[in-house]
Parts: C-alpha cells; structure tokens; sequence
C-alpha cells in the first residue's frame, strides 16, 4: 500500500457517516493524483483555474471536481461545464456569474457560500449577515441555475483550539438556521464544508459534512509545480 492510499484510509475510518473527504490536489501531479484514484478516493478538490483544467482534461472522468479557492468571474466560464462543486461562493457578484454561465450549459450548478468566522482579515467571504441578506433575497428564484447546497468556512490560523472550536461552533450555528429557515430548500442545503488537514478532527465535533484535506494526504505541497 502506497503512503497516500494509507493516509487516505486512516482518515477515512476517522469520518463519521455522511461525512465525505475533498481530497486537496492542489500542486500536485496527476500521476500523484492517480495514487489516490487507485485507493478509491473520488472527490478532489483544486483552488486554481487552470489548474483544475488541465487535470480534468487528463484524468478519469469519474472524479467529482470540487472548486475550493477564490474564483474569479472571468474564469467561472471554464469551470462550469464540468465542476462538481463550488466551495467558495464569496460575493453576489460572483454567483451572478455562475447563474449566467450554467444557464449558457443548461447545467444547475452546486455551490456552497463560503462565510468568513476567523479573526484574521480576509477579502473573501460573506460576513453572516450578508449571507443571510442574500437568502432572504430570494436566491432560489433569482438564480434557477446555482443550487445553494450549504455553507463553507475556514478558521483562524492558530494552535488556540478554543478559537478554532468557536468559528467553526458560529458556523454551524449559521447552517442550522439557514437550513431552518424558508430562505432555503432545506433538501438541498446538507453540507457544511469545514476542517482542513490541522484542525478537521475539531471541524468534525461541530458538524462537518466535508473535510478539505491536502496535506495530510500528499504530504508538503512544493509551489514550483505548476
Ligand atoms: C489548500 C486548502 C485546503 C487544504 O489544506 P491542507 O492544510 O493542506 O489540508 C483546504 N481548504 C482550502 C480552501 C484550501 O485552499
């Protein structure tokens, strides 16, 4: 068994039922990819453009892609036709995109909005207020071919577990009442995308539906790849 497929196994028996594992193949190779394919792993996630393409374009068309970075508008147009999921929603701006490009394929595509709860400033991300601004907004309607499936989010950087625990703890919090609310189809709103390689045992005990693991899988990302 190679190291990846082991590491990929040991995390698997660490998932509760109903959780599922974004494998994050960013800067790695298809052939490194490929390892993780053989050891059954179907669901990877990637945060660039090109990227993603170029390995879709390659790789087995079984895999579910999943978009996890920020997007830029004028490249949603790439991803659209194909992408299994988009994690990183951030700005209404962007989800017009995506609604006008999906119509364009006659696709609905699946996308979560990704929420800032960590203290460190970020540029991305809806605050919960405006999250729930856009619901109420009625999305549904607005944008017949973008399916709202959840929410996404990423805590502050830090060895502080009781920090870590309290913005993923916020974010569940919101989930629970979006999916509560009328704002959305309750169905359709299931997944909560939260915990990465150092802190996903902590993103499970508040909920996670997917764990968005890299390195812990492949090891160190080397950035010069692509
Ligand atoms: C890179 C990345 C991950 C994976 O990070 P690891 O620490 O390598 O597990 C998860 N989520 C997002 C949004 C990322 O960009």
């Amino acid at each position: 068994m190679s190291d990846i497929a082991r590491h990929i196994e040991r995390i698997r028996q660490e998932l509760p039922a109903g959780t599922r594992l974004v494998a994050v193949s960013k800067f790695h190779t298809a052939e490194t990819i490929m390892e993780a394919y053989e050891a059954g792993q179907r669901i990877f996630g990637e945060s660039r453009v090109q990227e993603l393409v170029e390995k879709y374009e390659v790789l087995p068309k079984d895999i579910e892609w999943h978009f996890i970075g920020h997007l830029q508008t004028n490249k949603v147009k790439y991803i659209v036709p194909f992408v299994s999921l988009i994690h990183s929603v951030d700005s209404e701006k962007l989800l017009s995109v995506i609604e006008s490009e999906a119509a364009k394929c006659d696709r609905v595509v699946d996308c979560l909005l990704e929420i800032h709860v960590a203290q460190e400033d970020s540029k991305y991300g809806f605050t919960p207020d405006s999250c729930r601004e856009l619901l109420q907004g009625g999305s549904s309607e607005k944008y017949p071919h973008v399916r709202i499936c959840g929410l996404m989010g990423m805590a502050t950087q830090t060895d502080d577990e009781d920090c870590i625990e309290r913005e993923f703890g916020a974010l569940k919090k919101l989930f629970d009442e979006v999916k509560g609310s009328s704002a959305v189809d309750s169905s359709a709103f299931c997944e909560l995308s939260m915990g990465m390689s150092h802190d996903y045992p902590l993103a499970l005990r508040h909920g996670s539906t997917l764990v968005r693991i890299g390195t812990s899988i492949f090891g160190e990302r080397v950035y010069s790849c692509f």
